[in-house]
């Protein structure tokens, strides 16, 4: 066997990662042109709401701390202003019809209960989008999931609700820079519960410093008794500019061994309580409603994303706003964003073409990470070339390494525990040159 790469390089949720776009150049492309031959009949609207009331240490999304409430109004005026700029660009030749919906950030329930029911109008009266009759996900965290919230979001149609707890330990919590007390997680998740949301997804972490295969196993159980129909188990990352950057700058291997005994400890926990493994973080409780939109559905073709950390997909062009992680850098840019006119909305500013090449490796990536596998037939009917002839030397290495599961079906490209065990290895592994280049050529700011 050849020898193992570290496990864990980056989490592949988006590729290309945003720190590979790029300023587009003038005259930027006009989102009606850009949107002219592109299938709108299933399209997913994700709204972006760069909040929170705490800054997380290993965080490194982009969301600013303590924003004003004039700040928060002027922002929804803004993602007012662009939902109605997108929409006409959008325009009306063809019936444009949403999938799905998601409220992200941030915490989207850092705005008021009146903020909230304001941000599902510019979703519906705007946009078009029937939440109650698509999956509606919205994020939360234990101290702005109040009971007014809650309920304007189920009465507006969300399907599922995403808390953030990380650990029920709380010297855990302080250790990854997020200090709350366990009574205040619990009371939050009670309110979720009785608020009738169909789906809960609890979020939590691993590898955070004191962390042992017991605490672990106590944070999953104390997920576990809210019965949530989902769990997101995320290894702890300490990046460039977040507060755990600041504090301790190296991984090492140690590290890397812990966090796979912990990912191993957490997985076989899961599955032995009856939650299927959906990708290498997802489980999903195997007799939960079945739910359209899931951690992949947001990276298919097809994506509007509203707010200044939004991305959207077009087929050939995915873009956004200008990103970055340090505090004054995120206010000056939703600044910017809040004093941005219509007319600046109805062009893409800061994207990345994506070439034959690019879609090749993204559908591979996408597919592979989650456990059930790629299709070659659905990969030869949509690219017209084999996986195997396209990328002959990365599926030869993941091969060699183990990472491919022998036993497979005939015709499904899927990964061994151990492969789905190393997806923050194995995804970097599928990145172009191109984008690898780009990437390493982002400054942090
Ligand atoms: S992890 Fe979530 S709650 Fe914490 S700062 Fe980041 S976006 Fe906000």
């Amino acid at each position: 066997m050849t020898d193992a790469p570290r496990p864990y390089q980056s989490y592949v949720y988006a590729y290309p990662h945003k720190t590979a776009y790029r300023p587009l150049p003038h005259p930027a492309p006009p989102l009606a042109e850009l949107w002219a031959d592109e299938p709108k009949d299933a399209l997913s609207l994700y709204a972006h709401i760069p909040f929170c009331e705490v800054r997380c240490g290993f965080c490194n999304l982009f969301t600013r701390i303590g924003a004003p409430d004039e700040l928060t109004t002027r922002y929804l005026d803004a993602l007012d202003r662009q939902a109605s700029a997108v929409r006409d660009a959008l325009g009306d030749r063809v019936p444009v019809r949403f999938a799905t919906a998601a409220f992200g950030g941030g915490t989207p329930t850092y705005l008021s209960a009146g903020e909230l029911e304001r941000l599902c109008d510019i979703a519906e009266k705007r946009m078009g989008v029937d939440l109650r009759a698509v999956p509606l996900s919205v994020e939360t965290s234990p101290a702005t999931a109040t009971a007014d919230r809650l309920a304007v979001l189920a009465e507006r149609g969300a399907t599922r609700l995403s808390i953030g707890v990380q650990s029920f330990v709380e010297a855990e919590a302080r250790a990854a820079v997020r200090p709350q007390r366990r009574a205040d997680v619990e009371a939050a998740l009670s309110r979720i519960r009785e608020a009738g949301v169909p789906v809960l997804n609890i979020d939590l972490i691993y590898g955070i410093d004191g962390q042992t295969e017991e605490s672990w196993v106590r944070s999953l159980d104390a997920a576990l008794a809210w019965r949530p129909e989902e769990l997101y188990l995320y290894p702890l990352y300490v990046r460039p500019l977040t507060g755990l950057g600041r504090l301790s700058p190296t991984a090492d291997r140690e590290w890397d061994e812990r966090r796979l005994r912990l990912y191993r400890c957490g997985r076989d926990h899961l599955r032995a309580r009856g939650y299927e493994q959906v990708s290498m973080r997802m489980f999903r409780r195997a007799d939960a409603p079945p739910q359209g939109a899931d951690d992949y559905a947001c990276q298919t073709d097809g994506m509007i994303g509203l707010g200044c950390g939004a991305r959207s997909y077009t087929s050939s062009l995915h873009y956004s706003f200008d990103y970055a992680v340090d505090m004054r850098e995120i206010r000056s840019i939703i600044d910017t964003y809040t004093e941005t006119e219509a007319a600046g909305f109805a062009r893409a500013q800061v994207g990345r073409w994506v070439d034959a090449d690019e879609a090749r490796r993204r559908h591979l990536l996408q597919s592979l990470l989650q456990a059930r596998g790629m299709s070659v037939r659905e990969y030869e009917t949509r690219f017209g070339t084999s996986p195997f002839a396209d990328f002959p030397a990365e599926l030869g290495r993941f091969e060699a390494l183990g990472w491919l599961d022998r036993e497979a079906a005939a015709g499904l490209l899927r990964l061994s525990p151990e492969g789905l065990a190393h997806s923050d290895a194995l995804g970097p592994a599928l990145f172009s040159p191109a984008v690898r280049a780009a990437m390493a050529a982002y400054e942090p700011k």
